[in-house]
Parts: C-alpha cells; sequence; structure tokens
C-alpha cells in the first residue's frame, strides 16, 4: 500500500516538473523580442480617403508620426480629393486598387488597366504634387489576393505590402480598449510589427491612446521598407 502511495506521488512530480518545464519552453518559443531591443511598429492605415480621415491626420500629427495610407481611387475621385491631399502633404499614399476590389475572384488581366494602374496614375499624381517620392506599394484589399496575380504584380514593380497584426477595427462590436489590449499584446511580444488601420471612430481613438502608449514605452514608429 505504501508503494502504491510512493509511486503516485512520484507519477505526480513528474506531471508538475514537466508541466512548468514544457510552459517556460513553450513561452520562449513563442516569444519573439531580442532582450533590451526597442520594440519598432510601422502604421498603416487602409481604405483612404474616407469620413475620420481629419481626426485621424489630428492624431499623428499630435504624436508627430507617419502613416502609409492604402487608397482607394474611386475615393479619391468621388469627393475625398482634399482629403488625399492633406494625407500626401506628410504621409505616404500609397495603391489599394481603384475600387476596392477583391481580386482573387476577378480577373487580374481584365481589371489591371483600371484597378492597378491607373489608381497607382492617381496615388502618384497626388505624390509629385507635393513632391514626394514616388511609391509601389499594393495591398489588396480583404487580402484577396491569388499567388499568380501577386507574382504578376511583382514582375511589373508592384511591392507587396502585407501586416502582421490586424487591429480588427472595422468590427464596431470591438472596443477601443479592445483593440488597444489586442495591438499592444502583438507589439511587445515581436520586434518589429506592421499594424494595420482604418477609418472607424474606434480606429482614431485606439491609435491616439496605443501613441501615447508608445511614447511612455519608447516604442518607435518606422516606415515601411525599414
Ligand atoms: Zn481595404
Amino acid at each position: 500500500m505504501k508503494k502504491i502511495h510512493k509511486d503516485i506521488i512520484w507519477i505526480l512530480l513528474i506531471i508538475i516538473v514537466g508541466t512548468i518545464y514544457f510552459t517556460i519552453i513553450g513561452c520562449e518559443a513563442n516569444n519573439l523580442t531580442t532582450p533590451n531591443k526597442v520594440k519598432e511598429v510601422v502604421i498603416t492605415i487602409d481604405d483612404a480617403p474616407i469620413q475620420n480621415t481629419f481626426d485621424m491626420l489630428k492624431v499623428l500629427k499630435k504624436h508627430n508620426v507617419q502613416a502609409t495610407f492604402f487608397c482607394v481611387g474611386e475615393y479619391i475621385e468621388k469627393d475625398e480629393l482634399h482629403l488625399a491631399d492633406s494625407i500626401a502633404k506628410y504621409h505616404i499614399l500609397a495603391n489599394h486598387t481603384y475600387s476596392h476590389l477583391h481580386l482573387s475572384e476577378k480577373s487580374l488581366f481584365e481589371n489591371y488597366d483600371k484597378e492597378i494602374l491607373y489608381n497607382q496614375i492617381i496615388i502618384d499624381s497626388i505624390n509629385l504634387l507635393y513632391s514626394k517620392p514616388l511609391n509601389n506599394y499594393f495591398r489588396a484589399p480583404y487580402s484577396a489576393i491569388l499567388d499568380c496575380q501577386q507574382d504578376t504584380l511583382m514582375m511589373r514593380g508592384f511591392k507587396m505590402c502585407w501586416w502582421d497584426c490586424a487591429s480588427e477595427d472595422w468590427d464596431p462590436s470591438i472596443s477601443v480598449k479592445e483593440i488597444v489590449t489586442h495591438n499592444m499584446d502583438y507589439i511587445r511580444s515581436n520586434d518589429k510589427t506592421i499594424l494595420l488601420f482604418h477609418l472607424s471612430n474606434n480606429s482614431v481613438a485606439a491609435l491616439d491612446s496605443m501613441l501615447t502608449i508608445f511614447e511612455i514605452e519608447n516604442i518607435k514608429i518606422k516606415n515601411l521598407d525599414y
């Protein structure tokens, strides 16, 4: 009886030690940070320029940081040229198709001229107006792009721009606090983060809070291609 009792204690001990060991090893494997390295974040904002652009620009100005705005040409042409102008003065305008097209459901061949090339001409013309360097950044709406479409765009000189952390700020059921917590958890556990934001009311408030945290925690803002 005593022997059985001893065996059970040993088994329990092995389970406890094993659990602690694998928890520590597991944490280390998931931790992508380098000790003492300053964290770096690239801010990218999709579906510009729409309402809230001015508020977002105010927040970026308040914290003196630059962002890359992925723009939809149709929005610019409708009545938001002045917003695109305001973005171009201080930030980077980039290509997000002309009509926010779900590329993987369409033929790139049939849509290339208008969705990609014409949109790039709109963006280049605004960048040129403000003597900004031209860029070839492209982000596919909904992340929906086939490998063969990506290959074609890269062969034509476009640079595919993905992200590491999506804010989920398009979902009104997710609160500002939840967005900030979700993003900061990711940023604190990685050396570099390309952050995806949009232009909802929550986006503006969440980014404002996060930029204040960045200042406190000495998290640096970088541009794409750094
Ligand atoms: Zn989009």
